[in-house]
């Protein structure tokens, strides 16, 4: 039994109580070493590794929603336990937290052991037959803290908080958040790596999924040469998370390769759809389920731009802009091929889907395209008209939400560009050329919708599902995040609730269906985003 003081200081009793399960840890090897010191783990999965205790910790926000799916009720997150629980002051009941191992290739490169630096698992929780983990990011070092801190600011809190949930609701296969907290400790941070650290306030955010496997769990093995390991954990991941499939053999190890691959694809095909740029697909930051995992300098398509990325690291070669994701995810994939390769010791399936990757990609993205335009039936001249109109979209810089949520009031050609008013940033750079190209396009699609047997009115009520009309734009989170560091955290909860119905019409918030504002442009936290977080 645990209590929490309403704000009328009456005691009320609460009684959180979770459907604990250890199926991770009972399963998977452990480090044997039990100190919290930085290190080398190997042959282990994970190492315990307890939270920091925190100064003064504050609970900012909760999903209710995500708490809900764990079994907490809405008192329950306002109890003082609660609050311990997520912000790692309080350890639940008979669970023993923990750190995992694992490694990456980062733009590009072998990085070789990476793990959980500033992730700490709690406890597994099931309800309603659904197994979820329970992790906190920048809850203090772990043995894989590496030259880190294992803390988290909250300028990068308040983003992966809003946004994992935000993608949950447009339908983009995610992590989940349930709950962000201040810890009441500063972090020190050098935002630009320009040699100007400060002090910033330390946040704390729980966050949920069936599992925070990541494609490097499975590479750090193979690239230790531990089969043993690599089998244990890739069994457990069959057995557990794709069971669907069978008993582990050499025939499941390819059918799970074959799904972890139409997962990925899918989970990015949703990110084009959306305009979403991840910033930093490092094969540690890809899951194992193919959901978005590691909201770090992400950022949204504003002017719809295939060259562009948010991540300022990633300024120079521009690995990880939006149009390069779905090369990016393949390239992925074949380092997780070659994890698996030595469970299946033969190349030419896993050859095989990856080729697959490759047509899968392009008629799925397709498919995507046409949904976004309303195309319903076929016609041979669709590639080109989808081609022709992502070119034209780059001719002068168009905002992607407000052109394609638009779209769906498109009637007639003639009206076509004034539709898109609102999309263009400067409309004096429409040069009568590109008044032409686009008028010219505007009327293609026309004489194309004249194929398509429906109605205006429910071609639209179909677009408007595949286009959002409120997405976390990259000055919206900023405006949250100046807003929380003067002390107010109201924004947080009304871009959260925006943000939960993001294909809905909702007049009262027409404000947050507007072009980035100027001052945004060119500022930090807006297009500007490093990794420090
Ligand atoms: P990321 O780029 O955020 O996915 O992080 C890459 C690696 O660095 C992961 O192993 C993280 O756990 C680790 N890391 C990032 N930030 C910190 C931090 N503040 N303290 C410790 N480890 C960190
Ligand atoms: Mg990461």
């Amino acid at each position: 039994m645990y209590y929490y003081r309403s704000t009328a200081k009456k005691v009320i009793q609460v009684n959180m109580k979770l459907n604990i399960k250890n199926t991770f840890i009972e399963n998977l090897p452990a480090d044997k070493n039990l100190e919290n010191s930085r290190r080398q783990v190997e042959n282990a999965v994970y190492s315990f590794a307890n939270p920091k205790q925190t100064q003064a910790p504050k609970v900012l926000h909760v999903s209710a929603e995500m708490a809900e799916k764990l079994g907490i009720s809405i008192e329950e997150t306002k109890s003082d336990f609660f609050k311990n629980i997520v912000t790692g002051n309080e350890i639940y009941p008979n669970t023993k937290p923990f750190a995992m191992c694992y490694a990456g290739h980062q733009f590009g490169n072998w990085a070789g052991q990476l793990g959980d630096g500033r992730a700490i698992n709690l406890f597994e929780v099931a309800h309603q037959n659904k197994n979820w983990k329970v992790q906190l990011k920048g809850a203090g070092e772990t043995p894989y803290s590496r030259t880190a801190d294992g803390l988290a600011v909250l300028r990068s809190s308040i983003r992966e908080y809003l946004c994992a949930e935000a993608m949950f609701y447009l339908g983009v296969p995610t992590t989940r958040s349930l709950s962000l907290s201040l810890s009441g400790d500063e972090v020190l941070r050098d935002v630009l790596y320009n040699g100007n650290p400060a002090y910033e306030k330390g946040a704390i955010v729980s966050r949920i999924s069936p599992s925070f496997l990541r494609f490097g769990n499975f590479e750090i093995f193979a690239a230790r040469n531990d089969l043993k390991n690599l089998k244990i954990l890739t069994d457990y991941t069959i057995n557990h998370h794709f069971k669907h499939l069978g008993a582990p053999s050499k025939t499941t190890y390819i059918s799970f390769f074959k799904e972890v691959t139409t997962r990925t694809l899918d989970m990015i095909i949703h990110w084009q759809r959306v305009g979403f740029v991840h910033g930093v697909m490092n094969t540690d930051n890809m899951s194992i389920l193919g959901l978005t995992i590691d909201y770090g300098p992400y950022g949204w398509l504003e002017g719809f731009d295939f060259g562009w990325t948010p991540n300022t690291t990633d300024r120079q070669n521009k690995r990880y802009r939006y149009g390069n994701q779905p090369n990016i995810g393949l390239w992925n994939l074949y380092q997780l091929a070659n994890a698996l390769y030595p469970l299946i010791e033969d190349a030419k399936p896993l050859e095989e889907i990856l080729e697959q990757y490759k047509t899968d990609f392009q008629q799925k993205s397709f498919a995507m395209m046409k949904t976004k335009l309303g195309l319903f039936k076929d016609d041979e001249n669709d590639l080109e008209l989808i081609q022709q109109l992502e070119d034209d979209l780059q001719l002068v810089e168009t905002d992607m939400t407000i052109f394609f949520r638009n779209l769906s009031n498109f009637t007639n050609a003639k009206l076509g560009l004034t539709l898109m008013q609102d999309a263009f940033y400067d409309l004096t750079a429409i040069s009568k050329p590109i008044e032409k190209r686009w008028n010219s396009w505007f009327k293609k699609y026309e004489e194309r919708l004249l194929l398509e047997t429906i109605s205006n009115t429910e071609r639209k009520q179909k677009m408007d599902t595949a286009n959002p009309k409120y997405v976390l734009r990259n000055y919206m989170a900023q405006l949250a995040i100046d807003n929380a560091d003067k002390g107010n955290y109201d924004l947080i909860d009304t871009l959260f609730q925006l943000l939960k119905k993001p294909y809905e019409e909702q007049p009262e918030n027409e404000k947050w269906f507007a072009k980035r504002p100027e001052w945004a442009r060119n500022k930090v936290g807006c297009s500007m985003l490093s990794c420090s977080s």
